[in-house]
Order: structure tokens, then sequence, then C-alpha cells
């Protein structure tokens, strides 16, 4: 390696730079992991893992670090109509992001890759041949960077690659006595002019709820959340003053995703399911797919990283983009959508597939567009 301290270097730990490493290292690349913070560290997350996450981290098993594995999924229509369906498979399984996000990295460091903790990335400089990332304590050289720091990635803001669009999302982790009257599903609510849905589902020990919406300056967005909850005869007790919000951040379509010797993957460049606010499993692909384009270049198959952003623009957004559509029509129409279509077993069934990334959104327009008006046409069942 001479001058470097590492081929690449990965700054953030979260599941994007945790997977990015491990596959790298996997591969004998020397990867050097810095991550802000120590791990384990609280993550603001609902830490829903899809079925489509689950795929893609395989062969990786993360079953010891699972809380719960949810089967049934009620959806909520504004008026009050509840509509339920259980499916033989898992819908998602639920983590702490703590133990999660831990889990991954030791993934890596046992693959070899070499992890600093404590120390952010605060500058970093890009040249055609290689990068250099000043931290909190020294400088660090290498061939590659991937910026895998998240949604208000520092990376991303000094490449001028960060994303353009924003969602919110808060969270609540509510006490183990609301669980004990809980029946083990997923719950979720379309308010209507909440632009967003409202969710909560069990972890091991207690539940999780909080809520997701496309209008990041909506007023008061933790009323929201206090009505859904009381809503739900869940409010007791709970502080509002602890409520968050969390940007979720959304790439537009002509994004750029790399320049020069680095490229920015997951939260860091805003790849995240707009309709669910679902952002693990983008995160984990992109990471994927960012290790491909760095491991063919560091073997001289490839000179350049815009393989990277030319897979992202024509892989991962399409999909996002088709999310977006299915956003726009049930958060402005949920009672619409709620009281035509969810209310069928068959679109319910499709929709709990969607929400599990078992069918993909391209799939589903197809079949709306196919299916939907002959479902507008039946009389209420
Ligand atoms: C309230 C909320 C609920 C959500 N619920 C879900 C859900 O249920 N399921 C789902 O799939 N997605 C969910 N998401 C989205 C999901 O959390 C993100 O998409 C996902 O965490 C992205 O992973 P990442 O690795 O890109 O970034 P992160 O998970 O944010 O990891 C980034 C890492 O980089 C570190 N870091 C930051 N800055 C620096 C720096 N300068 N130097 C070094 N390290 C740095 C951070 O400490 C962190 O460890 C939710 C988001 C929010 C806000």
């Amino acid at each position: 390696m001479g001058r470097y301290d590492a081929d690449v270097l990965i700054v953030g730990a979260g599941p994007a730079g945790a997977t990015a490493a491990r596959w790298l290292a996997e591969k004998g690349v020397a990867v050097l992991l810095l991550e802000r913070q120590r791990l384990p560290r609280y993550k603001p997350c609902g830490g829903a893992l899809t079925r489509r996450t689950l795929k893609l981290l395989t062969p990786l098993d993360v079953t010891p670090v699972v809380e719960a594995v949810v089967r049934t999924l009620t959806v909520e229509a504004p008026d009050g109509d509840r509509f339920t369906i259980s499916l033989p498979e898992p819908l998602i399984a639920t983590v702490m992001r703590d133990r999660f996000d831990a889990f991954l990295t030791e993934a890596a460091t046992a693959a070899g890759a070499r992890l600093r903790e404590g120390e952010g990335g605060v500058r970093c400089e890009v040249g055609d041949e290689d990068v250099a990332v000043t931290t909190n304590r020294r400088t660090y050289r290498a061939r590659f960077l991937v910026g895998a720091d998240g949604a208000n990635s520092v990376v991303a803001h000094q490449l001028g690659l960060r994303p353009h669009h924003r969602a919110l999302s808060l969270v609540a982790e509510l006490t183990p006595d609301a669980k004990a009257n809980w029946d083990g599903s997923i719950h979720l609510l379309f308010p209507s002019q909440l632009g967003g849905y409202a969710w909560c589902f069990p972890k091991g020990t207690h539940l999780s709820a909080g809520i997701y919406t496309l209008r990041p300056m909506l007023p008061d967005w933790q009323r929201w959340l206090m009505g859904y909850l009381g809503r739900l005869r869940l409010g007791d007790g709970f502080q509002r003053h602890r409520l968050q919000g969390h940007p979720v951040p959304l790439a537009g379509k002509f994004a750029q995703f790399h320049r020069k010797t680095a490229l920015v993957v997951g939260d860091a460049a805003g790849l995240a399911d707009p309709f669910t606010g679902e952002g693990i499993s983008w995160a984990i692909e992109s990471a994927q797919m960012a290790a491909t384009v760095l491991w063919e270049c560091l073997n001289g198959d490839l000179d350049s990283l815009q393989p990277y952003t030319d897979a992202i623009r024509h892989r991962s957004l399409p999909e996002l983009r088709a999310a977006m559509g299915f956003a726009r029509f049930l958060f402005a129409l949920p009672q619409v959508c709620c009281r035509w279509f969810l209310r069928h077993e068959a679109v319910l069934r499709n929709f709990a597939k969607l929400l599990s990334g078992e069918v993909t959104y391209r799939t589903l327009w197809r079949k709306v567009w196919r299916k939907g008006f002959v479902l507008l046409a039946r009389p209420k069942g």
C-alpha cells in the first residue's frame, strides 16, 4: 500500500458503510472504516427489515439480533375502517439499530476491515488519483473514498453530491406495558393531510411507533404522532418533548453519486424509499454496487467510478421513482385508496408483499393499471 493507509476509506459504519467494508474486505481489499461514534450507538430508526433487506444480506444471517418477526398487517383508513391480512411468510423482522449496526460492523472487521471508532471525518480532499480524509485526530490517505455517513453526510456535502429532497420521520420507543396488550401485528394509519403515514410494530420488549411524511415543513408534526398514539390508546405517559424529527434524504432524478475517486452510498446518496421511508435495503444494495465497482477499479478492469452512478440511475432510481408515484397517490387520497383498493383481499395481499419487498413498485403499478379500474367498478363488499 506504500503511502496509503488503505485501498478504500469508508466514512460511517451504518448498514451502508459496514456492508461495503465487509464485501471489500472479503475480497482481500485493505479497508479502513471511520466511525464518528462508539459502537453500539443509538440510531433513531424503526428498525424494520424487509424481506428484501434480509435477502440482500445473505449469506450473513442476522437472526441473533432480530427482536421480532411480524406476519400480520393492519391498515387503517382515515375514517377508522381497518383491513387486516396475515401472510404465511414474515412481512418484516425488527431490530434495534444499535445491536444491528454493531453486528454488521463486527462482520466487516471479522472479514478483515479495520475500524477506527470515535473518529469523525471532517474534511475530504478528492483528487484524480487518490483521496485524503482528515478526522478529529489525523489525516488518512487512500485510493478511494466511500461516503456512508448518513442523512447529514459531510462527504456528500463537501463533494457537492448532497440529495436535494428530504422527507421527515420520527420514532418513539414505547414502554413494555404498551406491548403487553399489542397483537403482534404491524399497524399502519394513513391520515388525511399528513402526506405520509403512522406506524406501530413490536420489538423484543417494547413497541416502536412513528410517523413518516413527505412534507418536512409540516407544522407541529409531533402532534400527529401524539394523536396517533392516543388513537391506539398508547399515549399515556409518553413525553412529547422527547420527540425529534429526522431527515430522510431522497435523491433527485439527475443526481450524481460519485466524483473523481469518491462515491456516496445509502442515506448519504439519498437512497431511501419515498413511500415507506425504508432505507436499510437501499443502503445495503448501494454499498454492494459501490463495492463491485471499486473492486473492478482496484483490479484495473475499470478506470472510473462512473459505472456506479450509472448502476444507481438504471437499477435503483426507476424503482424509487415508481415508489414516489405510489406515495403521491396514496398520501393524497388515503380514504379513496383504502375504500376502493385496500379493502380487497387481493390488493391488500399485494400491498403487504410490496411492504415486505417481495414485489416491486413497478410490478404493482402494472397491476394497478390493468386491474385498478375493475376494482373501482365493484360495489363495496
Ligand atoms: C425515524 C426514522 C425511522 C426509520 N425507520 C426505518 C425502518 O424501519 N426501516 C428501514 O429500512 N429504514 C428506516 N429508516 C431509514 C434508515 O434509518 C436509513 O435509511 C439507514 O440508516 C441508512 O443507512 P446508512 O448506513 O446510509 O446511514 P446511517 O445508518 O445513518 O449510518 C451512518 C453512520 O455514519 C456515522 N457518521 C456520520 N457522520 C460521520 C462522520 N462525519 N464521520 C464518521 N462517521 C460519521 C454515523 O454515526 C452512523 O453510524 C428510518 C429513518 C428514520 C429517520
